[in-house]
């Protein structure tokens, strides 16, 4: 009888032991199995939502037509760029450029070459600037470039050289080689103005002065 309760007990304990094996085998792949799924389904999931937010982001800062910023990102960074002359005692110039005689070009060729035009100035005035520059799409053939750390005379020298490359970089399409000229007006911000709204204004009166004095200038 001693030896079949020994017997037994051996058999009972050996029962126990692989059923702990099976069990600790069950958790190894219910663990596994969540760091699968973590890795394969929920991380591209959430890139997927990262650049879909990512994308709503640029979206809502850009121009469609051009990829430049658009005029909504300007008072963010107009902000940002004034706290930082305050801070710095740096300098901040704008300059407000315009492409001359647009009508004419949207009437003699249709707006979709037109469209072309602009995009191709917003590439020439894009490849002149540095990184540390912002350059919007202001309105519809018109475009701000905000300069930090860049004093009158420096924007002035810039809005020159960008003027020239607008003016020897024609639209190609097709048969047609379209030439066109734009006006720029500059300014800088005073040490006393704590926003950017006069120095824009005064940009945008001597781009006014650059059309009443025959245009493809910068005043
Ligand atoms: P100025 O030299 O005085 O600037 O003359 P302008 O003909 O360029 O005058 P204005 O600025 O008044 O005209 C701008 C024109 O740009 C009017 C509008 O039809 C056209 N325009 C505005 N937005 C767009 C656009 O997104 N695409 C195209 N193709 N044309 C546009
Ligand atoms: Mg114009
Ligand atoms: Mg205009």
């Amino acid at each position: 009888f001693n030896v079949a309760v020994k017997q037994y007990e051996v058999d009972s304990n050996q029962k126990i032991q692989e059923l702990r094996t099976s069990q600790q085998l069950i958790l190894i792949i219910i663990v596994l199995t969540v760091i699968i799924e973590g890795l394969f389904v929920i991380t591209p999931l959430s890139i997927k939502s990262y650049r879909y937010s990512k994308n709503l982001h640029e979206e809502a800062n850009q121009d469609y037509l051009t990829n430049l910023l658009n005029r909504r990102s300007f008072a963010v960074l107009a902000k940002q760029s004034v706290a930082m002359v305050k801070r710095y005692h740096s300098d901040l110039s704008v300059i407000s450029f315009d492409i001359d005689l647009f009508k004419s070009i949207n009437d003699q060729y249709g707006h979709n070459l037109g469209d072309k035009v602009i995009q191709s100035v917003a590439s020439t005035i894009q490849n002149n600037c540095r990184d540390s520059d912002s350059v919007f799409r202001f309105g519809g053939e018109e475009f701000l470039i905000l300069l930090p750390r860049t004093s009158a005379t420096e924007a002035i020298k810039l809005a020159e050289k960008i003027r020239n490359a607008i003016a020897n970089s024609p639209t190609y399409s097709d048969k047609l080689i379209i030439e066109i000229t734009a006006s720029a007006g500059v300014s800088q911000l005073n040490s006393q103005e704590t926003n950017i709204e006069s120095a824009l204004k005064r940009a945008d009166d001597a781009l006014y002065q650059a059309k009443e004095q025959g245009r493809d200038r910068v005043i």
